[in-house]
């Protein structure tokens, strides 16, 4: 085991603002560029994958808007080893600042090293997830859910790969729709 816990923070523009030793720790061990240099830089820089960003996306805006604090299993691989992480994702009171924590739950060693974002491996694991393209929930095992709660049924974020994002309509928007 080595990084156990890292916790950081981001602004209302997503910006990093605050990075605790374990981030440090955790950004040398994973030999991301320039992250002795992360604070004020984007979020996003640290984010591979277009599902991803999205669904990151989405419950970061729920979590601002109020949501309450969300924790989930999020997957975090380093190029020698697989990590299962539990990360906790909250809003201060003005909603503006979210403050990230994650705790290391397992560790394993890879047999082969894997290069972190690269743009061969592949990001979708070949399922759809049905998402309303006007109130930004999901289709889980037949009921239209949150972003957080999609998350933490389907463990989106522990996954090595996601689902594809199937844009479509839910049946309530459909109705609201068709009234006005
Ligand atoms: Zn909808």
């Amino acid at each position: 085991m080595t990084v156990e816990t890292l916790s950081y923070a981001i602004d209302d523009e997503d910006r990093l603002i605050r990075l605790d030793e374990g981030f440090y720790r955790f950004a040398a061990e994973n030999g991301w560029a320039g992250a002795d240099a992360g604070l004020g830089r984007s979020l996003w820089d640290f984010v591979a994958g277009h599902e991803v960003t999205t669904l990151q996306r989405l419950l970061l805006r729920r979590v601002r808007e109020g949501a309450g604090e969300v924790e989930l299993p999020f997957r975090c691989d380093g190029p020698d080893v697989t990590r299962e992480m539990s990360m906790r994702i909250a809003a201060d009171r003005t909603g503006r600042v979210v403050l990230f924590s994650a705790t290391l739950r397992d560790e394993a060693e890879r047999d082969e090293p894997q290069p972190l974002f690269d743009p061969s491996v592949p990001r979708d694991d070949g399922d759809f997830l049905p998402m309303c393209a006007w109130c930004d929930r999901f289709l889980v095992a037949g009921e239209w859910v949150e972003v957080e709660q999609a998350a933490t049924q389907l463990e989106l974020f522990r996954r090595r790969a996601m689902p594809t994002l199937d844009h479509g309509i839910c049946p309530q928007c459909s109705r609201q729709l068709q009234a006005a």
